[in-house]
């Protein structure tokens, strides 16, 4: 039973006004009397399973997805409690609400929706003062922090200081998919300019509306904020979200070894594709050891996934230049090989010996791969002739059309299962409806990073990592595809049923704890039972009882 001292002292109106400890209708009796809130609320004592359905009700009830998104958003600034109940209940209708693809509408009128603020804002004037803005925040124990600079929001672009929303719903979904304590999630604006020419127009742009900062002042305000977010919350992992290109690989690079960070963009991103490619091989029936993978893109997402393969094989045996030979990219300029003097510092890892070639399709007839992924943001392009091609060269063809949103993506789902008569293996970054081919149904896989950020980040706060590794993320992978069972498999689905987040959360999070016990990466000392730990430290959207 939780005793009044979890207040902190708040009573009254000031209880009632704190999402983090409100109740609403369903403070008790004797809450009411001890706590001064008798009259304050309607006389009628709810149960939250009723605010539930008040709530629900109010949300189907909204027009349109944006409104839905302030309705959810205005629930959290409430009642944190009731919001996570109803979004875990709920979570294959809202997750597209409060994350991807709604959550990037919203960052696009964030000005003009905008309500309260919401975390921490750090702007390009405030060098020099950012630790006094981090302790600003009220609460003491932030274990994960999601930043962005806003640049690269989904793939809607730069978008300043309205991406706000990305962070906000990253950690949503750290609470809903893996029960971090909300208290415990902090979302940051790393407000350093905008080089959107509309925002920068726009009077209701919250922003500064100033050019872009850049260069040497731009790194040491990142470095100004990871020194201040190690001394305040000497706890927190640092998550990277939604950086430009060359800052997201440069800043990584630089923190990696320095501080407990990571990007999701590239490595959770790789976490899930590799999850995908484990699965697929109970159905191809090829190990990883034995395929090739050709990537079109060779942007964050994809040499994230590049890196981890690699890693990947690595610990199957593999050498490392093997390795690297087994994955190519094909960019907007065509297969990426040593010749090209083009290629930036990220691309010339994966740059092999082999004549310049042009297009995706001759790329395919060429290097002949088993799996074909799309990383490029760029609708349409995995055509009939490569996919037909991919069909014609494999028994079963690994067809990964990754690019957000739907729109965006390299080919759909029917077209994936129709070009290959059935016989491609296919996932999407965004979710695509079953596909009845010739009287068979397929259910196409979202490769949606949820499946693996939540439980690295519980991992990482549950053993008290100081590091998160390429091998965390490894790890994960494994764990997620050993969660995807036969029923799945028959049904042509690689990832598990999405109401398995939490368990399959948990699972991840033992084992990424796990690889900070044997790397000594933590002071923590192992507990016995590594998964109750685990579970111990999941949130629990029901309400205490406060006397
Ligand atoms: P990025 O900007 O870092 O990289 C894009 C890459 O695509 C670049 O290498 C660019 O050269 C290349 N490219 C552009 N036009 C091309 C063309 N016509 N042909 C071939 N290559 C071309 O972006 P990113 O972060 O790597 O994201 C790329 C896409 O992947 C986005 O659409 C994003 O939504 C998607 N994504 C999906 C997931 C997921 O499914 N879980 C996760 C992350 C990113």
């Amino acid at each position: 039973m939780t005793t009044t001292l979890h207040l902190h002292g708040k009573r009254g109106v000031e209880l009632l006004h704190d999402p983090l400890l409100n109740k609403g209708t369903a403070f008790g009796e004797s809450e009411r009397d001890l706590l001064g809130l008798r009259g304050l609320l309607p006389p009628r004592i709810a149960t939250q399973e009723q605010q539930l359905e008040r709530v629900l009700e109010n949300y189907r009830r909204k027009e349109n997805d944006l409104e839905k998104y302030i309705y959810l958003i205005s629930l959290q600034e409430r009642n944190e409690a009731l919001f996570y109940r109803l979004v875990m209940e709920h979570l294959s209708e809202m997750m597209p609400i409060i994350y991807t693809p709604t959550v990037g509408l919203a960052c696009q009128k964030y000005g003009h929706i905008f309500r309260r603020p919401r975390g921490l804002y750090i702007s390009k004037n405030d060098q020099g003062r950012v630790k006094g803005i981090l302790q600003n925040w009220p609460q003491a124990d932030v274990r994960i922090i999601v930043i962005t600079d806003g640049e690269r929001i989904l793939g809607l672009g730069d978008l300043g200081a309205n991406g706000m929303g990305i962070p906000v719903g990253k950690l949503s979904l750290y609470t809903a998919c893996a029960g971090i304590d909300p208290s415990q999630c902090l979302p940051i604006m790393l407000d350093v300019g905008t080089n959107n020419s509309a925002l920068l127009a726009d009077p209701l742009y919250l922003g500064l509306p100033e050019p872009r900062l850049r260069g040497p002042e731009y790194d040491a305000l990142v470095a100004e904020f990871v020194s201040a977010a190690q001394q305040v919350f000497p706890k927190a992992c640092i998550q990277f979200e939604d950086f430009g290109n060359a800052n997201a690989f440069r800043l990584l690079h630089h923190y990696r070894d320095r501080a407990c960070t990571f990007n999701d963009d590239i490595q959770g991103t790789a976490g899930v594709t590799l999850a995908g490619l484990i699965s697929s091989e109970r159905l191809t029936g090829l190990p990883l050891t034995q395929q090739k993978f050709l990537f079109l893109g060779a942007g964050e997402a994809g040499i994230g996934i590049g890196d981890l393969i690699v890693e990947a094989l690595k610990l199957s045996g593999v050498p490392e230049k093997k390795a690297r030979e087994q994955c190519w990219f094909v960019d907007s300029k065509g297969l990426v090989v040593k010749s090209r003097s083009d290629l930036v510092e990220h691309k010339r890892r994966f740059a092999h010996d082999h004549k310049p070639v042009a297009s995706l399709l001759e790329a395919v007839e060429a290097l002949k791969p088993t799996a074909l992924i799309g990383v490029s943001g760029m609708p349409q392009t995995f055509t009939e002739d490569v996919v037909k091609a991919m069909a014609r060269l494999n028994r079963r063809p690994v067809i990964f059309a990754l690019s957000n949103p739907t729109s965006k993506a390299e080919c759909t789902a029917v077209q994936c299962y129709t070009w290959t008569e059935g016989r491609g293996i296919f996932a999407s970054g965004s979710p695509f409806s079953p596909v009845n081919y010739l009287g068979v149904t397929h259910q196409p896989g979202q490769g949606n990073n949820s499946y693996i950020f939540p439980g690295v980040g519980l991992g990482v706060i549950a053993s008290e990592a100081r590091r998160v590794t390429d091998e965390m993320f490894y790890v994960a992978a494994r764990q997620l595809a050993t969660m995807v069972t036969e029923e799945d498999l028959m049904v042509g689905r690689i990832y598990p049923d999405l109401k398995r987040i939490r368990e399959v959360s948990a699972k991840i999070a033992v084992q990424v704890a796990e690889v900070a016990f044997q790397r000594n990466l933590t002071n923590m000392l192992r507990p016995a039972n590594l998964e109750a730990h685990v579970k111990e430290a999941m949130f629990d959207p029901h309400y205490p009882s406060y006397v």
